[in-house]
């Protein structure tokens, strides 16, 4: 299994021996999303040292401060220059927990800006895109994508109204749910609503999570409680549903994507 969100920079006891037990364990790689320009750096070094395991995803966690131009540019060209090592642009998207105060110091166009800035990269060079976009800002995030024309997109840990979803859903782009899947209804409704070819799990490690995963550390070891919640919420054998997300994981962030899709659009 594959692990589609992780920020493995955050993860600081030793990784060989981590990974070697996550891959004893039967995951089989993740994908490492970055926070920031500094984040981003860790998580090329990262791919380097673990070049089969991590899929490498860089740029600018929108729960923060919007990146200075200085910062912005330097991670518009080190996208452009890593860009065989990557496997998609994020995280990246609008803020939604920390949008009080960040609305009180920034201005929302600013983080709209600098998100169609990176989906506008995407393009440019062809990468899938990772959003952290949820409630009200889900669906504002759909309409930069759509605005852009951004073939590829993951939501991660999504949380949208019905509607939102299902237009998220119809527009090709694929969702993931987390360990919250296992105890909480709104992502159980969410996972029933995600056609089976778009759905990925993750773990967005190392966030704690509550439920059966209390005082439990995050890691793509929860891969395996989480697939098989969804095996019985989706009625699914627990193989072809691990088999499924596997493959999905796959198809959107390892090369060919653009190709394959855009064979099938047209
Ligand atoms: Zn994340």
């Amino acid at each position: 299994m594959i692990d589609a969100h992780i920020h493995l920079d955050q993860y600081h006891s030793n990784l060989d021996e981590a990974i070697l037990r996550w891959q004893e364990n039967g995951i089989e790689a993740v994908v490492a999303v970055a926070s920031n320009l500094q984040s981003s750096y860790e998580i090329l070094k990262l791919k380097q040292r673990f070049p089969e395991f991590v899929y490498a995803a860089i740029g600018h966690h929108p729960e923060a401060p919007p990146p200075a131009s200085m910062e912005l540019a330097e991670l518009l060209d080190l996208i452009k220059q890593e860009r065989k090592h990557l496997s998609a642009i994020g995280e990246i998207g609008l803020p939604t927990y920390q949008k009080k105060e960040l609305y009180d110091r920034y201005k929302e166009e600013e983080y709209i800006s600098v998100l169609e800035v990176f989906l506008q990269m995407a393009k440019e060079i062809k990468l899938p895109v990772v959003l952290h976009a949820v409630h009200e800002e889900a669906k504002k995030a759909l309409t930069c994508l759509k605005r852009q024309q951004i073939p590829h997109a993951h939501f991660h840990w999504l949380k949208a109204r019905e509607d939102v979803v299902s237009d998220i859903v119809s527009s090709g782009y694929y969702v993931s749910v987390t360990p919250e899947v296992c105890y909480r209804e709104r992502d159980q409704k969410l996972a029933r609503q995600i056609p089976m070819d778009q759905l990925l799990i993750e773990t967005d490690g190392p966030w704690k999570y509550h439920g059966p995963f209390k005082d439990r550390e995050t890691s793509p070891l929860l891969l395996k409680e989480i697939s098989e919640c969804l095996s019985n919420i989706l009625t699914i054998p627990i193989h072809s549903l691990r088999e499924k997300v596997t493959t999905n994981t796959k198809r959107f962030y390892t090369e060919g994507t653009y190709e394959i899709r855009n064979s099938v659009n047209t």
